[in-house]
């Protein structure tokens, strides 16, 4: 799974099979990060209580969701044309409602609702269990909104229903909201304050996926290492929390070993790790665990140490050199990802020259990278003006993408010639006749089907590569069947 969903998949409608017991049809559409369409499932769970099957087309819909991104502007523009689209089926179809989830409510609640007018109802990412309610407002023909957000919802007792999903790698939720203050980054405005999920749940969760077949989940959170369970509540709370929680209390690496642990076949992921945050105990539960895998997203934003300062990054380039370090001392086949943002006010080709060497020294199996977007109402929006022409940005990104390209391709030929071990995920997109699936390093890997099925796991031998995929070819089945 890559953190990012594709943008071939950004807006894809997400179904699930119909129960005929239900009589209105919902038409749910998610952007953004991974933790939106995961989101979605909740949302899609809570209303199939409600009498709600999912739909794909838009003109059956009764209720039309949209699960919003707000992390750069572009985003939000995509989502406001998708407002529009909606806007002109209602003429046709006057009964249906139109809803916006996510980061864009608290931001654009009012505009949406009443200068715009083109929804009906705004409900932000910790008040969806208030969705019947709101649902009811507005079947009476009032607007609904609610933007919230809460101090302790994890939706920790919602049971997701898995939309579009191929029964193979599903996504858990272990916390919510950001503390992290980043300057340029809107999340923890739209998402609140951090508060990790109770582990039972998450380990319940992790055994309900496992009886239902699924053979890998990925732990998400916008900081994972940051997790901390003390019974509930903030996490910056936790300094005035009592004695016996403190003592109690668990934290990321004790989640991993108690899911890794829970499910030894099941393979176990996680997103996002914040340098800062990542700790030894962590690194060293991933080396002790077969089942976690070798990948982790670890973005650093920038490779100078003055940029990372200004966005707020709580670490140095040296600091990070040196986890990265730890990483490959501990874990020698770890892969490692990263987002970077080029074009922070004030960098300057120093700066960017940083970056680009910082990414020679890891030299990483791939990456996310953005042009800065200006988010209103964050610190770098409030106090920094965003002084980088748009030309210079493109310029300093595209260095970056060839650079990551061809560090992606020297990653991928590392693996030729080695028999690794693959989770069949389904059909290769691009032949019938292959099979797609990933490797513990997260890197997608295709071979022919021969009587191999989807939920496998196989030893695949490595004959070729781009910078993107693996190419080979079965040699037997992995023991962990
Ligand atoms: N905390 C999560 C993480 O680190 O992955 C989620 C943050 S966001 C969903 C993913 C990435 O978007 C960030 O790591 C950053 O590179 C990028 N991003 C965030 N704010 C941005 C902005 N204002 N402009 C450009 N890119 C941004």
């Amino acid at each position: 799974m890559e953190k990012i969903i594709e943008e071939k998949n950004q807006g894809t409608p997400l179904k699930l099979e119909k129960d005929n017991k239900n009589t209105r049809n919902l038409y749910i559409e998610s952007y953004g990060c991974q933790m939106n369409f995961s989101d979605s499932e909740i949302v899609a769970s809570i209303l199939a209580q409600e009498g709600f099957n999912t739909t794909n087309s838009l003109e059956e819909a009764d209720l039309v969701l949209v699960n919003t991104c707000s992390i750069r502007e572009k985003a939000e523009l995509t989502v406001r044309k998708r407002l529009e689209k909606f806007n002109a089926v209602k003429k046709t179809r006057p009964h249906m409602k139109v809803g916006v989830l996510g980061c864009m409510a608290e931001r654009l609640k009012s505009q949406l609702l009443e200068e715009e007018k083109i929804v009906d109802m705004v409900v932000g990412p910790d008040a969806y269990k208030d969705l019947p309610n709101l649902i009811r407002e507005v079947d009476e023909g009032r607007n609904a909104v609610n933007v919230i957000l809460s101090k302790d919802e994890t939706y920790g007792d919602v049971a997701p229903v898995r939309l579009n999903s191929n029964g193979v790698t599903a996504f858990v939720s272990i916390t919510r909201g950001c503390d992290n203050m980043c300057t340029f980054c809107v999340v923890p405005f739209t998402r609140g304050r951090e508060r990790s999920r109770d582990p039972h749940s998450i380990v319940n969760e992790v055994n309900e996926l496992w009886v239902k077949g699924f053979k890998e989940v990925t732990l998400l959170g916008q900081n994972v290492d940051s997790y901390l369970w003390y019974g509930g509540g903030l996490k910056k709370d936790f300094s005035s929390a009592s004695s016996i929680q403190k003592a109690t209390a668990v934290n990321f690496a004790n989640l991993l070993e108690l899911v890794a642990e829970a499910q030894p076949k099941m393979r176990i992921r996680f997103s996002t790790s914040n340098p800062q945050d990542l700790t030894l105990d962590v690194i060293e539960t991933m080396a002790r665990f077969k089942n976690i895998c070798n990948y982790i997203h670890l973005p650093v934003q920038s490779g100078s140490d003055r940029i990372l300062k200004a966005m707020n990054r709580l670490h140095t380039r040296e600091e990070y050199f040196d986890l990265i370090n730890n990483i490959s001392n501990i874990l020698p086949d770890c892969a490692i990802s990263q987002d970077m943002i080029t074009g922070f006010p004030t960098e300057t080709e120093e700066d960017h020259q940083d970056t680009l060497s910082l990414m020679e020294y890891v030299k990483y199996d791939f990456g996310f990278m953005f042009a800065y977007s200006e988010r209103p109402g964050t610190l770098a929006a409030r106090k920094l003006v965003d002084d980088i022409p748009e030309e210079v940005k493109k310029r300093r990104l595209s260095d970056i993408i060839d650079l990551q390209l061809k560090h992606s391709f020297f990653r991928t030929k590392q693996h030729l010639g080695k028999v690794e071990e693959v989770l069949i995920e389904g059909t290769s997109k691009k032949s019938e006749l292959q099979w797609m699936g990933r490797n513990s390093q997260n890197t997608v890997v295709v071979f022919p089907k021969e009587n191999y099925s989807i939920g496998e796991f196989v030893m695949v031998r490595v004959e070729n590569c781009t910078s993107a995929t693996l190419l080979g070819k079965a040699v037997g089945y992995s023991e962990n069947n």
